[in-house]
């Protein structure tokens, strides 16, 4: 895969050494340890645990994640090499790696404070932990700031009361960031991020969902029935737990740019493949007009959602403000994922609509990337009002 990157105002399309790296050891795991049973786990909607903890010991669980609590260090580039390769091979692996990376992980590391952080981001750095991260209620998901989880202080603690939904790893998941209101409805600085540890009494999770796609990635509920949280958990100050979800949900996006740009990725190689392969009329289907054409809009509509994605990308890791140009990679890659899975089942035919072949896995997976994190829609809302501005 080429990358992108911006150095200062300059456009470099080459790929570091350490991109090719990450990214040839993300495809000779992946053949080895992801594509043999992807397809059972998706079956049987089974979260592989045990690849997590593999993928601990190569330093995806930790990317960006500084070497002095454990983790890889590396940059947002480099992050988005190994998101969009993951999910080049498995979207709901890739969703699960970066929900650990740049929502649990990524809230400690950029809002904790260093107890916290050499308490918390070696264990996920590692993979010895896996993470959650909890904004989404029943009733709010775009919405995410009317949310109605209450904590209400008792002395040195909290007692939290109320349910998260479509949490990824909300059943597996060793320890989870939490946002609920500590204010009133409608302050944005009424709500405060905990750090909640399974296991912890009053702490539970509900109901697993059955999922179109993304079958491998866990998602379910957390509820929290007089849970008793000491002050000690809380991440930063009290009030500021949406603000930080908000700059949390900024990098955030970026890896759904990526995760959207690996499906597409993956479906269009498997369509361009298989148009070579299969014959119709006594000539290969990509000598068709009808078929090369759509060839041509995958490849160029990928090459775009590259270029906004490891913008993005750049500019994060170089500590710029990223809210509208990550964004802009979210949906559009977004976007992109979904045509090009869909026009990736149309190449195969019938074959597309069966399980034989990936076209089908890609189309039902590509469609998350649309709604996680912000639907499109949401995302219009964010890149309209900056530029409004
Ligand atoms: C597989 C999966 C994993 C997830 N993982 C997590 C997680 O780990 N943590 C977490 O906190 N959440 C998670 N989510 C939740 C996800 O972020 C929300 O589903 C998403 O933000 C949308 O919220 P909603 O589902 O409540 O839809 P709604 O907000 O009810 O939206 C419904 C429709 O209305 C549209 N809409 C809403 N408001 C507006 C508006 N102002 N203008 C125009 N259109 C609007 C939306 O775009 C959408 O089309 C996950 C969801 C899924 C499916």
């Amino acid at each position: 895969m080429q990358a992108v990157q911006t150095n200062g105002h300059e456009l470099s399309f080459d790929e570091s050494e350490n991109q090719k790296m990450i990214a040839q050891m993300v495809r000779d795991f992946g053949s080895r340890e992801i594509k043999p049973h992807m397809m059972d786990w998706d079956e049987t909607q089974t979260f592989p645990i045990d690849l997590f903890k593999k993928m601990g010991e190569l330093g995806l669980m930790g990317i960006l994640v500084p070497e002095e609590y454990g983790g890889s260090g590396f940059g947002y580039p480099e992050y988005v090499t190994a998101i969009s390769e993951i999910s080049k091979i498995d979207g709901s692996i890739g969703l699960s790696v970066a929900a650990h990376n740049s929502l649990c992980t990524n809230h400690i590391l950029q809002f904790a404070n260093s107890e916290q952080k050499f308490k918390y981001l070696p264990k996920l750095a590692s993979g010895e932990w896996i993470g959650a991260w909890g904004l989404t209620e029943p009733n709010t998901g775009s919405d995410a700031g009317n949310m109605r989880t209450v904590a209400v202080r008792d002395g040195d603690y909290y007692i939290i009361n109320g349910a998260k939904n479509f949490i990824t790893h909300g059943k597996s998941g060793n320890v989870a960031v939490v946002i609920v209101r500590t204010g009133a409805v409608g302050d944005s600085r009424g709500m405060t991020a905990f750090i909640i540890e399974k296991g912890t009494p009053g702490f539970t999770s509900g109901k697993k969902e059955n999922k179109l796609g993304m079958r491998a990635s866990e998602t379910a509920e957390l509820i929290f029935t007089d849970c008793r949280i000491h002050k000690s958990q809380v991440i930063g100050e009290e009030g500021y737990g949406f603000i930080q979800s908000m700059k949390v949900l900024d990098g955030g996006r970026i890896s759904i740019a990526a995760l959207g740009l690996g499906i597409a990725m993956g479906a269009y190689e498997a369509a361009l493949k298989y148009s070579k392969e299969r014959h119709q009329f006594d000539k290969p289907i990509s000598s068709f007009q009808g078929i090369a054409f759509k060839l041509a809009d995958m490849a160029t509509k990928i090459e775009a959602a590259r270029l906004l994605t490891f913008r993005a990308a750049d500019m994060k890791s170089r500590g710029l403000d990223v809210n509208k140009e990550s964004a802009m990679a979210k949906l559009y890659s977004s976007e992109v994922a979904v045509e090009t899975a869909n026009e990736g089942v149309q190449i195969f035919g019938g074959y597309g609509y069966t399980k034989d072949f990936p076209a089908e896995k890609y189309y039902r997976d590509a469609k998350l990337c649309t709604i996680g994190e912000g639907t499109s829609e949401i995302q219009k809302l964010v890149i309209s009002r900056s530029i409004l501005k």
